[in-house]
């Protein structure tokens, strides 16, 4: 994703006063919105294309945000999902949770207060966010959009499939990755043999570019029997 590109955004909700208050609101800090009044436009919507988040009221008509939040997490769906509920839900907030939101906020807030966690949702959800598209990793400097990598004088360059490996290794420092997760995030495919075959591959060819020695990786370890790790001094 470059910089340019705007984030999408669903907001599903009802109450028409609300809606076109948080469209505008969005619009305005450069996102791209997209409206549902009513769950069925909402399962329309997201059946038709992908969004970066969605923003899901609680008590809807027809299919309510609940139902559709379980359904989507039942279907595989990722996109971050932000619950609004309305005072005294606190019972349906934890359900929400439990659901698969990603994060729920009470009505009436602040819009100040909902950019700020949309900002936290999508930093936890997209590397690129939370990370920058430059950025340091061990004795390396990230170039993602430029699929660059620099080490004092040398430089190297790096497939997309690479970069996307790096940034993930960065946004998750010194946590083991396991190979389905990185095949997850970075094919964006479901574990298999293939899968394990394809992940190591990769990483075996990205240690052969950064490591100093790639018959003894320091910066991608190898966690036995668990996954990969990148330590980060901070
Ligand atoms: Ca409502």
């Amino acid at each position: 994703m470059t910089m340019e590109e705007k984030e999408s955004i669903l907001v599903v909700e009802d109450e028409e006063k609300i809606r076109s208050a948080l469209t505008d609101f969005l619009e305005f800090h450069n996102f791209e919105v997209t409206e549902a009044a009513d769950g069925l436009d909402a399962e329309r919507a997201v059946a038709g294309r992908r969004f970066d988040l969605i923003m899901l009221d609680l008590m809807l008509p027809k299919v309510s945000g609940e139902q559709l939040c379980f359904k989507w997490r039942n279907d595989g769906l990722q996109t971050p999902i932000i619950m609004l509920t309305a005072k005294g839900q606190e019972k349906e907030k934890v359900a929400g949770l439990n659901l698969g939101a990603d994060d729920y906020i009470t009505k009436p807030f602040s819009l100040e207060e909902l950019l700020a966690r949309i900002n936290a949702v999508l930093r936890r959800t997209d590397p690129a966010r939370a990370v920058g598209q430059t950025f340091r990793f061990a004795d390396l400097d990230v170039d993602i959009a430029g699929l660059k990598i620099k080490r004092s004088e040398e430089e190297i360059e790096i497939s997309k499939r690479e970069a996307a490996i790096v940034q993930h290794f960065a946004a998750n420092p010194n946590r083991v990755i396991s190979r389905e997760e990185l095949y997850k995030e970075v094919w964006n495919e479901t574990m298999s043999d293939l899968g394990t075959r394809t992940v190591d591959m990769h990483i075996a060819k990205l240690r052969s570019k950064i490591e100093h020695d790639a018959a003894d990786p320091q910066i991608i370890k190898t966690v036995r029997g668990a996954g990969y790790k990148y330590e980060s001094g901070g």
